[in-house]
C-alpha cells in the first residue's frame, strides 16, 4: 500500500520516517492519533498557559507567540495598570484552551487528536 506525506502529498518509500521533499516527520503510527500529549499540554496550559506553552508545545508557533507577547506587554505596562487586563485577558484565554484540551476540542498543528 502507497503511503503519502500528509504535508506535501509526496510518495513516501516504504517504511520512511522522513519525506524526502518537505522534510516533515512521517509515521505510520501518527496517522491516527497524534504524538502530543493531552495530559502535558493541559498542564502547560494551566501554569504556563500565558506564555502560550501549552500552544509552543502543540506547534501552534503563531498563537502561542501572540499570547506570550500579550503577557510581556502586560508585566511592561503593569505600572500603569493597563497591563493587568491584558495578563487577565491571556489568563482567561488560556484557561478556555485548558479546558478545550481536556475535552478533546484542541488538535495539534497536524490536525491529530491529542493521546
Ligand atoms: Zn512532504
Amino acid at each position: 500500500m502507497k503511503k503519502f506525506c500528509s504535508n506535501c502529498g509526496n510518495e513516501l518509500a516504504e517504511g520512511a520516517d522522513v519525506c524526502t521533499k518537505c522534510g516533515k516527520m512521517v509515521n505510520a503510527s501518527n496517522a491516527a492519533a497524534g504524538s502530543k500529549n493531552k495530559i502535558v499540554a493541559a498542564v502547560l496550559a494551566f501554569f504556563l498557559g500565558t506564555f502560550g506553552a501549552h500552544n509552543f508545545y502543540l506547534g501552534h508557533t503563531s498563537k502561542a507567540v501572540t499570547q506570550l507577547v500579550l503577557t510581556i506587554i502586560g508585566y511592561i505596562t503593569l505600572i500603569f495598570l493597563i497591563g493587568s487586563l491584558f495578563i487577565m485577558a491571556t489568563g482567561i484565554w488560556a484557561f478556555i484552551e485548558f479546558i478545550m484540551i481536556l475535552t478533546g476540542s484542541i488538535k495539534d498543528s497536524d490536525g491529530n487528536a491529542l493521546v
